[in-house]
This record gives C-alpha cells, sequence and structure tokens, in this order.
C-alpha cells in the first residue's frame, strides 16, 4: 500500500502530467477563424450563406435535426426557446432544482417564474413523478435538463407535457450528440438549446448557442426573435420592419466559423472520449462505496461532466455525514493529481436570486403568479443528497487523447481506496 501524497507519498498523477488543454484548438481552427474574419460577412443580418448558416447547416445535418438556429450563448437559446413559445408574464416554467443557474433564469428573463423540481438519485435529472406535483393551472412549459451529458426521462417527461398542454424545451447544453432511444437530444421535446461556450463538448472560441426544433414555424419564431423582430427571406433585401418583439441574439460568423471546424472532428473526439470514459468508469466500478455514473437503457451519454456520489457506510462509516467523506476524499484525490471539483455547491433554489426575489426590482415577475417561494435549506431532499455525497470531474476527460491522464486518475482513486482505514479516521475526525 502506497503512501497518500496527502502524507508526503508520491503522486499518483505527476505534476507534468496534470494539464490537458481543452479545448482542442488546432491549425484548422485558426484558418477557419481567420478566412471568416477575410470573408465577406462578419454578421448574419441579411439574407446569404456565410459561416453562421454553414454551422446551422452543419448542425441539424449531423444530429439530425429540422431546423437550427444560431444565437449568441446557451442562455439566450434558453430564454429565447420560451419566447418563440409564447411564455411570459404570469406563465410558471418547471426546472429542475440541480443545473447551472441558466436554467432558472431563462425563465426569469422571459418575465416568467421557474418552479423547481427535484431529481432522479441515479441519472440527476428531473424527477419526473415531482414535475407532475408542481403542475398548476399557469404552468407554461418545462425545461428538462440533460445534465452532465445524460438524457432525461423524456418518455415520461413529454406524456405529462402532452397530458396537460405544456411546452417542452430541452436544456441540451451539457449533451450534443447524445439520444435518446435512437433519437438526437434537443428534438424530442418542442425545442432544445445548445451551448458552444468555450468549456462545452462542442466549443467555439467564446460565447456561443444553437437552438433547434422539428416545427418550421418556431423555427421562424426564433429566428425572428434573434433579430430585431425581423424577417430575412432569401433573395429579398433586409426591410428593417419589426413583425413582434425581438432582440439581438445574432451569433457571429468568427464563432460558427470555429465551430465548424471542431464539427468536423466531432466524431473523432466522440469515438475517442466514448472509449476512454467508459474504460475509466468500469474500473472505477469496482471499488466499494463508490457509485460512477452509467447511461439509462437504450441511450447514450454526452459524459460533459463525471459526477461520482460515495456511501459513507460502504465505507463502515456510519453516522459519519456524507459531507465529510467527501471532502475527505476530495482532499486526499487531489493531492494525488485528481482535480475533483464540487458541480453547484448549493440547489438551483436556494440561490439568492431565487430566495430574495428581488427580480426586476419589485419582487417581479413572482408577486404576478403567487408560486410558492423558495427558502434557502429547504426541500428538494435527492438533489441535496447528491450534492452532499457527491464529487465531479470536468473538462479533463473530455480531450481525446486523456485515455492516459484517467489511467492514472484510476490509479489515484485505488491508491486512496487501499488507504480505506485512512479515509475513515479522516471523515470521521471532520463529521
Ligand atoms: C452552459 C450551460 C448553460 C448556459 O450556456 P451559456 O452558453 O453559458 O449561456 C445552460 N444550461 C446548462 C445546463 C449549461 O451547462
Amino acid at each position: 500500500m502506497s503512501k497518500l501524497a496527502a502524507f508526503g507519498g508520491t503522486a499518483a498523477v505527476p505534476r507534468d502530467r496534470r494539464h490537458v488543454p481543452w479545448p482542442l484548438i488546432t491549425d484548422e481552427d485558426r484558418k477557419a477563424v481567420l478566412d471568416a474574419l477575410d470573408g465577406p460577412r462578419l454578421v448574419s443580418d441579411t439574407d446569404g450563406a456565410n459561416a453562421v448558416s454553414r454551422l446551422e447547416e452543419a448542425w441539424a445535418c449531423r444530429f439530425g435535426h429540422e431546423h437550427c438556429v444560431a444565437v449568441s450563448n446557451g442562455t439566450t437559446a434558453l430564454a429565447l426557446a420560451l419566447a418563440a413559445l409564447g411564455v411570459g408574464p404570469g406563465d410558471e416554467v418547471i426546472v429542475p432544482a440541480l443545473s447551472f443557474i441558466a436554467t432558472g433564469l431563462a425563465p426569469v428573463h422571459q418575465m416568467a417564474v421557474p418552479v423547481f423540481a427535484d431529481i432522479d438519485p441515479v441519472a440527476f435529472t428531473l424527477d419526473p413523478d415531482d414535475v407532475e406535483r408542481r403542475i398548476t393551472a399557469r404552468t407554461k412549459a418545462i425545461i428538462p435538463v440533460h445534465l452532465h451529458g445524460a438524457p432525461a426521462d423524456m418518455d415520461r417527461l413529454t406524456a405529462i407535457a402532452r397530458r396537460h398542454g405544456i411546452a417542452v424545451v430541452e436544456d441540451s447544453a451539457q449533451a450534443p450528440g447524445a439520444t435518446h432511444r435512437g433519437r438526437p437530444l434537443g428534438s424530442i421535446g418542442d425545442a432544445g438549446a445548445f451551448s458552444l461556450q468555450v468549456s462545452k463538448n462542442i466549443p467555439t472560441c467564446g460565447e456561443g448557442g444553437l437552438l433547434v426544433t422539428q416545427d418550421a414555424e418556431l423555427a421562424g419564431a426564433m429566428r425572428r426573435g434573434r433579430q430585431f423582430g425581423e424577417v430575412i427571406e432569401a433573395g429579398r433585401d433586409r426591410d428593417y420592419i419589426s413583425y413582434g418583439l425581438g432582440w439581438n441574439y445574432k451569433m457571429s460568423a468568427l464563432q460558427a466559423a470555429f465551430t465548424l471546424a471542431q464539427l468536423d472532428r466531432y466524431d473523432d473526439y466522440e469515438r475517442a472520449r466514448q472509449e476512454n470514459v467508459t474504460g475509466f468508469l468500469a474500473r472505477l466500478a469496482e471499488l466499494p462505496g463508490l457509485r460512477v455514473p452509467a447511461p439509462l437503457p437504450d441511450t447514450t451519454h454526452a459524459w460533459h461532466i463525471l459526477r461520482f456520489r460515495f456511501d459513507p457506510a460502504a465505507f463502515g462509516l456510519h453516522g459519519v455525514r456524507p459531507e465529510a467523506l467527501r471532502s475527505t476524499l476530495r482532499r486526499l484525490l487531489r493531492a494525488e493529481g485528481v482535480p475533483m471539483s464540487q458541480y453547484q455547491l448549493m440547489p438551483l433554489p436556494d440561490q439568492k436570486v431565487f430566495t430574495d426575489r428581488i427580480g426586476f426590482g419589485s419582487g417581479y415577475p413572482w408577486s404576478v403568479t403567487g408560486a410558492p417561494g423558495t427558502t434557502a435549506n429547504e426541500g428538494y431532499p435527492v438533489t441535496r443528497a447528491v450534492i452532499a455525497d457527491s464529487l465531479t470531474l470536468q473538462k479533463r476527460h473530455l480531450h481525446p487523447g486523456a485515455g492516459a491522464l484517467l489511467g492514472l486518475y484510476g490509479d489515484a482513486f485505488e491508491k486512496v481506496w487501499a488507504n480505506r482505514d485512512m479515509v475513515a479516521t479522516l471523515a470521521k475526525a471532520a463529521s
């Protein structure tokens, strides 16, 4: 049994092996951006092909969506999808209690109230039973988040939505390319939102987002909303007439060109990533008290983030708080060179923006619906348990050449688990 790095032993992951870049930027990406810079159109505000329209077509074609509309980022994509579906003041939108803050903010940007629902303890996505409990006469939409790259339970969620006449907007920011019963995420509900933010699986060189839908009319509403409410038609000059409420949510040609170049290599990257990650997880699955993420039956997983849950009882730690085991493992694994971190320090409903409900300066939009407020440290037991007893790995494993590094991470986990008595002693002291 080798000595833990936290106590002076040699780290399982040598320092010079720890840095892994993401995104992986190659000469193809550089050339694509420079070509776009020298191209005829930096902005997609008139009819005609440019990098933005080429990205929309390439994305729709590669993943099997009817329509794709490029926007400025994933957050505006979510808000614009809600807007195009007619979500507005007085409406409620159900979102998961565990997600990135943008999922909870997007309804507020649309002046609707986010209503949080708990998650499934294994998939970490919306619990359909809790969604059903929270539906009211004001519920206008559900935003299932395919968190960490794992498809939400779209069979049950779309059935609930259909029964109540509610729209479904898939937050697919973490799951490009993943499928649910063979269907591409994003096109199962009414609309799907993707983020191309630089840390995501298919990145741009900064900020970007995409909306997809199978509905031509909805795609038209998204396009109008993206550009001041204008209608841009093939073969017709821009007329600067606003046909309805719109914003400026357009994507730049440079951002689109970078993602187009990344998309060319996506299949190779994704194949390598699937192999690297599933091999790593199979190895870790052998360790007692460690629950590794797994795709649900008949789905594929994009592995954007790897979340591991720890079970104190399996460590012989009855009565020890899960937070104590989690922080002990975080400290020991980080000392070995594995950058374990928390993803979300609290459930979304605990975020100050949702407990204080100041909103647009006067308690709006919450003052309109009378939806029950959220209180920090209350409700959402599954979300709280998951945050208390789990840690995540982010970004390092996205690189297609990360297999060797994940091998070293596996060594580190096995080394820490071989010192389980020490883990138990430290966790008890911390509890
Ligand atoms: C990244 C992310 C977003 C927001 O995307 P941006 O492009 O950063 O605005 C929304 N939802 C989830 C789940 C995300 O991970």
